[in-house]
């Protein structure tokens, strides 16, 4: 635990460095606000010099030998084993999630970098008979140039791996900026990296807002790469921002995730995947699950399970054993949430449970909701359309299967979607129907692993993938290579091998 708000600074060239400016901010505990410590806010010139430090380290990090490159994500996977208690608490006092998820969001890491230090040994590339004779074809991986890494708040350690540890093994080196909710977590994140031994220059950190440092990321001529989870709002200008100098983007979005429960569905099952999906990390997920679509034959005893089993949950700090619920991030989370429960009570939903500021028991310290369930839902109104982040879910009663996708489909978004059947058919159906990046068959909407893409479709994203091998594709473009060894000139489509 955090005792003393210590200053902190940015990682640049191998060394620890002020903001050009000399400008600070604070991290401050959404749980009690604490101060967790005070940042540098750097600016345009901050990242210019993490830049030029990233562009320089490329060309000798490229040429280590990616088994190599592999062998110090190992190490740092191990570090990060070896940190997991007191990066956990840490995460519990940051960013607010409880003991277990914040646990989890670490172990994420952990298996992200030993998954991707293998990949080290793999990178594979194709190779492929020539149309000519005496000539061999083949495609391989190369590295790109520097990433600017840029991530939200809710996964403080775990994003960064996803994105970090494959542009590392792939051969680049990395600009990142975490959150400025939670750039300590970013920092013992680099901090680790460098003990493991990434040299200088290779992983650089600048600490600071979307606006000023994100965004001359974003724009600056020598970061042909920029990987960034957050909001679709942001997505959409980080893109536009990007376009001119013709950028590979890579986003990861927001999303409006749907369980469905059918008639035939174990419900007891049904309301452990609900209570997990939609309050786990306090619904700040972006595969939480924000709406239930409940045949009609279930409704009533499912709404009835849920109410209970949400009014059960114990709010408070994450790092006491028997919280449930942590706090939502800040302020201005706090008060959007709310006011999609006035939004929702004035579209006419039915407010069955929650819908209020949690306050007592020292909740006042902190950004404390109460697990929120609207029942009545209609599938058009605004809390069934537009991500809320916070622990807010929406009943949607449906006559049957057919209606359940046509809702669950019908919004913008398309990244996690869940159905609870015991029907075979219709479960298969789903995986097929349901638009989406990630489909659950009896599980409720959460629980990536590192092993498999993850991402979704429409406006989740601009198609891309992370994690898996899928990941590789944002860090490394694709070189085809002809080695002609007849000893004359053989021109391709116009000879013809005999
Ligand atoms: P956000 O979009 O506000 O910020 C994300 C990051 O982008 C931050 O580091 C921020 O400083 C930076 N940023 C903001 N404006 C920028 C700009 N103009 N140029 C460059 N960088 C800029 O999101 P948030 O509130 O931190 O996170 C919550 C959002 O993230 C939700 O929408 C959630 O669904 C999404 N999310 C998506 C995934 C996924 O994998 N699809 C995972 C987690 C979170």
């Amino acid at each position: 635990m955090i005792t003393d708000a210590q200053t902190f600074k940015n990682f640049i060239a191998g060394e620890w460095v002020n903001a050009a400016s000399g400008e600070t901010f604070e991290s401050v505990s959404p749980a009690d606000g604490e101060t967790i410590g005070i940042f540098p806010k750097s600016s345009a010139e901050d990242v210019d010099r993490a830049v030029a430090a990233a562009k320089t380290a490329f060309e000798d990090w490229r040429l280590v030998p990616a088994p190599k490159r592999g062998e110090i994500l190992f190490r740092f996977a191990r570090l990060v084993e070896e940190h997991k208690d007191d990066l956990t608490d840490l995460m519990t006092h940051e960013m607010g999630k409880v003991k277990a998820e914040a646990g989890g969001d670490v172990q994420e890491a952990i298996d992200m970098s030993y998954y991707m230090a293998g990949e080290g040994r793999r990178l594979w590339g194709q190779t492929t008979p020539s149309e000519l004779k005496d000539k061999f074809n083949m495609s391989m991986r190369m590295p790109i140039g520097v990433v600017g890494v840029i991530t939200p708040w809710n996964f403080p350690i775990a994003i960064p791996s996803w994105k970090i540890a494959p542009a590392l093994v792939c051969g680049n080196t990395v600009v990142f900026k975490p959150a400025t909710d939670t750039p300590l977590l970013g920092e013992r994140f680099v901090e680790l990296l460098a003990e493991a031994g990434v040299p200088a220059g290779v992983v650089n950190i600048v600490h600071g807002g979307g606006g000023a440092v994100g965004d001359r990321l974003v724009r600056h001529p020598d970061v042909p790469v920029i990987t960034l989870t957050g909001s679709r709002e942001t997505g959409v200008e980080v893109m536009r921002n990007a376009a001119d100098h013709l950028k590979h983007i890579h986003l990861e979005l927001g999303g409006k995730n749907a369980i469905i429960v059918l008639d035939d569905a174990d419900l007891d099952l049904a309301v452990d995947g609900i209570v997990w999906s939609a309050f786990g990390t306090t619904g700040q997920r972006c595969t939480a699950a924000s709406r239930v679509i409940v045949q009609e034959g279930v409704y009533d005893v499912l709404a009835s399970k849920l109410v209970a089993a949400a009014e059960k949950l114990r709010l408070g700090v994450g790092w006491e054993d028997d919280t449930d619920v942590g706090p939502v991030i800040n302020r201005t989370a706090l008060e959007k949430i709310d006011s999609y429960t006035k939004i929702g009570v004035d579209e006419g939903a039915k407010l069955l449970t929650g819908g209020e500021v949690a306050t007592g028991n020292g909740l006042d310290k902190g950004h404390y909701y109460r697990p929120t369930i609207f029942g009545d839902v209609d599938a058009q109104m605004r809390i069934a359309q537009e991500e809320i982040f916070g622990p807010t879910t929406a009943l949607i009663k449906v006559r049957d299967f057919d209606e359940a996708v046509r809702v669950s489909n019908g919004i913008r978004y398309g990244l996690s979607s869940s159905i609870f059947t015991r029907d075979v058919h219709k479960a298969f159906r789903a995986m097929r129907d349901l638009r989406a990046g990630i489909t659950y068959v009896n599980a409720g909407t959460i629980g990536a692993e590192v092993h498999l893409p993850f991402g979704g479709t429409k406006d989740t994203g601009n198609g891309h993938r992370e994690a898996g091998q899928a990941a590789l594709d944002v860090f490394t473009e694709w070189k085809s290579i002809y080695v002609d060894y007849s000893g004359k000139l053989q021109k391709a489509q116009i000879d013809t091998a005999e």
